[in-house]
């Protein structure tokens, strides 16, 4: 059956429409959204993109963990499929355009360039990732990473949410048993287009229209602990004190400031800081620490571990504190397709759109794909830099112009 596309979608007010009619899905009361993973929020809102999709005939289907397709088909029988999109799922009173507008530009795109064009030469599908954000569970990226054959149903047992409710439970009560999973490994993507919003305010800063993504930055997380000793505040000399706060700061001064010298791009974040017993009184004899580092060349933030770490063995050895320092997150950066960006470039100055190259600080699907096909992210701008919040923002000129490109790519790609 022919593909219906609703004349409507071409509006330019559609696109805002589409944002509020998906925010509706796990609204709250402060106007954000929350649709954790498998909840009854998240699957009305899958629920409601598939029929959104069936109306309008695209060949919709779940697959066994959850994610949402819908696809045109391209009439070149042996072409394989053009997949975009983002994800559905949102953080904790988060914003309305965060994975939502991805869904959303792919959607659209795909009707716009169905009503202009017809079928195309390549499939083209739209992907509603059913998780990335990891807000429920404590993974990640569980909708593109079953995609791309990384995970399977063997990575989540014995996984809890906080109310200490099983995944596989979770993922029954919306419908995907677990005893019907197979893994949804597609074999047929050829490429992946992903919009998403900035999440920063360079665009903005910058007036730039777009952001065409060049890499997404590796990360490593760390814990660090210093053990001295806790004792009393006033009978302890100055020179007999093994504290572990003084010892903190140090490392944490050191390690703030070593970043630029080494890469001004580089970002380290000391975002949790844990005393212990946390007295005004007593010499602290603990410390914990996390250290979250970033940057999208793997050697330079090799060359930082390496100085940073060396430095805390030499003050920890004077202080007489001891040091543990353990790993557990290592991202490697992913690096966007060179080609399809050239190409995004170029439509962008054929369009006037102001553009720009950018790395991407946070984590994205682009980068699961980025390994096992070519893959491009595409930013707009979020109004002064917020996200996972109520207060998300993008201007309805902003999104047209991301579609626009989008639609445009998707159009020289499969066409
Ligand atoms: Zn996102």
């Amino acid at each position: 059956m022919a593909i219906q596309v609703n004349k409507q979608f071409l509006d330019k007010g559609q696109v805002e429409k589409m944002i509020e009619w998906l925010a509706a899905f796990g609204q709250t009361e402060h106007g954000g959204v929350t649709r954790l993973l498998y909840s009854q929020a998240w699957l009305e809102a899958q629920q409601a993109l598939k029929n959104k999709m069936d109306q309008m005939k695209l060949q919709t289907h779940f697959d066994s963990v959850g994610n949402l397709f819908g696809r045109l088909p391209g009439t070149d029988p042996n072409g394989k499929t053009i997949l975009t999109g983002s994800h559905i799922d949102t953080v904790v009173d988060g914003g309305k355009y965060d994975g939502a507008f991805g869904i959303i530009a792919s959607f659209v795109a795909v009707l716009r360039l169905f009503e202009t064009y017809g079928y195309p030469k390549k499939s083209i599908e739209v992907v509603s990732f059913c998780e990335e954000e990891g807000s429920r569970f404590p993974l990640t990226f569980w909708g593109s990473r079953n995609i791309c054959g990384h995970y399977t149903l063997q990575r989540v047992k014995g996984i809890l949410d906080a109310e200490g409710r099983s995944f596989l439970d979770a993922m029954k009560f919306a419908g995907f048993d677990p005893h019907a999973y197979t893994p949804p490994v597609r074999g047929d993507i050829e490429r992946f287009i992903e919009m998403h919003i900035e999440q920063g305010k360079v665009l903005e800063k910058n007036q730039n229209q777009v952001g065409i993504v060049s890499h997404i930055v590796g990360q490593r997380r760390y814990t660090i602990q210093l053990k001295g000793e806790s004792n009393h505040a006033g009978t302890t000399p100055m020179q007999y004190r093994k504290d572990a706060v003084t010892a903190a700061s140090r490392l944490i001064s050191f390690l703030t400031e070593k970043t630029n010298e080494v890469d001004t791009g580089l970002v380290a974040t000391v975002g949790r800081l844990q005393v212990k017993p946390n007295v005004p009184n007593v010499v602290a004899g603990q410390v914990e620490f996390s250290l979250d580092i970033r940057h999208h060349q793997e050697n330079v933030i090799d060359q930082y571990c390496g100085e940073i770490f060396a430095e805390f063995e030499r003050v920890t050895n004077n202080l007489e504190i001891e040091l543990f320092i353990s790993q557990w997150m290592d991202v490697k950066p992913v690096q966007m397709d060179v080609q399809m960006g050239e190409l995004a470039r170029r439509i962008a100055e054929q369009k006037n759109i102001r553009y720009q190259s950018i790395i991407s600080g946070a984590g994205h699907d682009a980068q699961v794909f980025g390994e096992v096909c070519p893959t491009t992210l595409l930013f707009v701008p979020s109004h002064q830099g917020i996200s996972h919040s109520p207060s998300e923002f993008t201007k309805l000129d902003d999104l047209e112009l991301g579609i626009d490109l989008l639609t445009e790519i998707l159009y020289e790609l499969a066409y």
